[in-house]
């Protein structure tokens, strides 16, 4: 049983709760000698055909017997209910904390990389190479022609180098553990030189001056939050500088008056001073976002075609892919960071390797990365498509006698890639009903198909930019039953 606030109120549908504490010592007494006996409940039809761990189902019961027990004493219990209502509370506490954990729920927010829902999803065939590559043996770090050991990565070097024209690439767990390795290996015990304006948390717990500390850096400032000039690195720069770095402002924007060094420039400043040039290009599109009326974006090709040394991005923002670090640059700087025994901690598993390599192949060919790739298919959707897409959910909640509407709404990339983006979409705006938009929202997460959405002056709004076709029905299936 949950504890905290509402605790007995929780026992309502095994007890009758009183709300304020009326009853006397004796009902006490009284109540407390009614709680069941353990081994008798565990023996009831209910509990007895329950698919569950026999362990599960007893502490759940256990747990429930505790709760009441506890609801008893503070005398805030009139009655207790049935055996059978008290092992039905019991079998739906089992339930919950056995399944508990990652459920698929249908994201109708309207952003696209959502970092609390997992960001990008995978293509088909990306994640049924994850699914081969988990449950059988592959040649993950063998070389069936030579016949011996091989690299984890050759193919996703291969890959990388062909589609951004890198002289060589690396792939690691994630952007954090990019920018991590990075830092070890080409800069330990130096100085880094970062704009003031660039200095970012990202995701909560990516924060640059932080990971400088972890990787033995020396974190050297320059310019202010919204200025920073080239003469402003060319002053920092001394014999303890290692590296000169830019870090994209993927989640914010700094609008007004603004100035910041180009990486051309930058890598100028590196080549004339002998330094390496590091760029975080946080997303990592690997086709242009101007097509989809996204501006700011980097493209990690024009960052190494600027002169930049090494680039890294995350694999599972705009490139679609799973959660990946993707380092890009110069070999003498890559071989550094494969041989950092750091390279070992953070390497990639075969899961994310085989769906990386599948999301890689899918980009040989352009047109077929739009048509194949979630997030592509979701940036690219025309609104006359969008449009056509919630009359159908629309359509299917009337029928269902459900009180809605199509409206116009913004959906956002989100993640970190292209701030303050906006893309015009269409909704189906519901009319909440009784309890008002906050208890329908609740009622859609708690369902048997969870479904996240977004409440806009009372009204509950699902976009339909992020929800998969083949879940239109499933949605309208799962808005009827929270109005049931
Ligand atoms: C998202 C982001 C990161 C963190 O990437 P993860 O893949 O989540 O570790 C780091 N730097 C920038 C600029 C980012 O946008």
């Amino acid at each position: 049983m949950t504890s905290g606030p509402g605790l007995c109120l929780n026992m309502d549908i095994i007890s009758h709760v009183t709300g304020k504490e009326t009853s006397t010592v004796n009902d006490t007494e009284k109540l407390l000698r009614r709680i069941p006996n353990v081994d008798k409940l565990m023996h009831s039809p209910v509990l007895a055909v329950s698919e569950l761990p026999r362990t599960v189902v007893l502490d759940a019961v256990r747990g429930v017997l505790e709760t009441l027990r506890r609801c008893i004493l503070a005398g805030e219990i009139a009655d207790i209910g049935d055996d059978e209502a008290i092992c039905r509370a019991a079998l739906e506490e089992a339930r919950a904390s056995y399944f508990a954990g990652v459920r698929p729920v249908i994201n109708g927010t309207g952003v696209i990389l959502h970092s609390n829902l997992g960001r990008a999803c995978l293509s088909e065939n990306a994640a049924g190479a994850a699914v081969r590559a988990a449950g059988s043996f592959s040649s993950l770090e063998y070389d069936l022609e030579a016949g011996e050991r091989g690299s984890r990565t050759a193919a996703l070097e291969t890959w990388l180098k062909k589609l951004t024209g890198a002289e060589a690439a690396l792939v690691v767990n994630n952007n954090a553990a990019a920018v991590l390795l990075i830092l070890s290996a080409v800069a330990a015990g130096g100085e880094v030189v970062v704009s003031r304006g660039e200095l970012v948390e990202i995701g909560g717990s990516f924060r640059v001056p932080e990971i400088m500390e972890q990787c033995d850096c020396r974190l050297r400032e320059v310019g202010t939050t919204n200025k920073t000039r080239l003469s402003d690195y060319e002053a920092a720069v001394n014999e303890n500088t290692r590296t000169l770095m830019k870090v994209h402002t993927s989640n914010f924007r700094v609008v007004g008056f603004t100035e910041a060094v180009s990486i051309e420039s930058l890598a100028a400043l590196g080549r004339s001073r002998g330094l390496p040039v590091i760029e975080d290009i946080g997303s990592g599109a690997l086709v242009r976002m101007e097509k989809y009326g996204l501006t700011g974006e980097p493209f990690a090709a024009d960052s190494l075609a600027a002169g930049a040394d090494i680039v890294s991005f995350s694999g599972d923002k705009l490139l679609g892919g799973p959660q990946a670090g993707i380092i890009l640059g110069k070999t003498k700087y890559l071989k550094l960071m494969k041989k950092h025994p750091l390279y070992r901690a953070l390497r990639v598993d075969k899961m994310t390797v085989a769906a990386l390599e599948e999301t890689l192949r899918a980009y040989s060919d352009p047109d077929r990365a739009e048509l194949e790739l979630p997030v592509l298919i979701m940036l690219s959707a025309a609104p006359e498509v969008l449009r056509e897409k919630a009359e159908r959910l629309y359509k299917l909640l009337a029928d269902n006698g459900i009180e809605a509407e199509v409206t116009q709404v913004f959906s956002t990339t989100g993640s970190g890639s292209v701030p303050g983006s906006e893309l015009p979409s269409y909704a189906v705006s519901v009319t909440p009903g009784d309890g008002g938009a906050a208890a329908l929202d609740r009622r859609l997460r708690l369902g048997e198909t969870p479904v996240l959405g977004r409440i806009v002056k009372e009204r509950y709004l699902l976009d339909v930019r992020t929800i998969f076709e083949k879940d239109i029905g499933k949605t309208a299936a799962a808005v009827s039953e929270a109005f049931k």
